[in-house]
């Protein structure tokens, strides 16, 4: 079973959580009014194979979103964090192995 590392619950199972969407993407700003990038922001997606940073919802437990570094080919996951902080790059190597 895959377990997800939730930054206020802790280790619950994989059921408890849902994908949002590519925690990547940056939106653009509000006073961009080229349609071109909200169009691009909102249904363009580069679909990927290996690690990603995605956002997820703890939807059956606290309901909050959490940011989730996972390799889409492996379904592996090294690192979570809440949505607004950064995955540093050392959490690949240093949480790589406790999934
Ligand atoms: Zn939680």
């Amino acid at each position: 079973m895959l377990k997800i590392t939730c930054p206020w619950c802790g280790d619950r199972a994989q059921i408890e959580f849902t994908y949002r969407g590519d925690g990547a993407l940056t939106r653009p700003a509000l006073d961009n009014e080229n349609a071109k990038d909200h169009f691009e922001y909102v249904y363009l997606r580069d679909p990927r194979r290996g690690v990603q940073d995605e956002i997820w919802r703890h939807s059956a437990g606290c309901g909050q979103f959490l940011k989730v570094r996972r390799d889409t080919l492996t379904h592996k996951i090294y690192a979570t964090s809440a949505p607004q902080d950064d995955l540093a790059q050392d959490d690949l190597d240093q949480q790589g192995d406790a999934q």
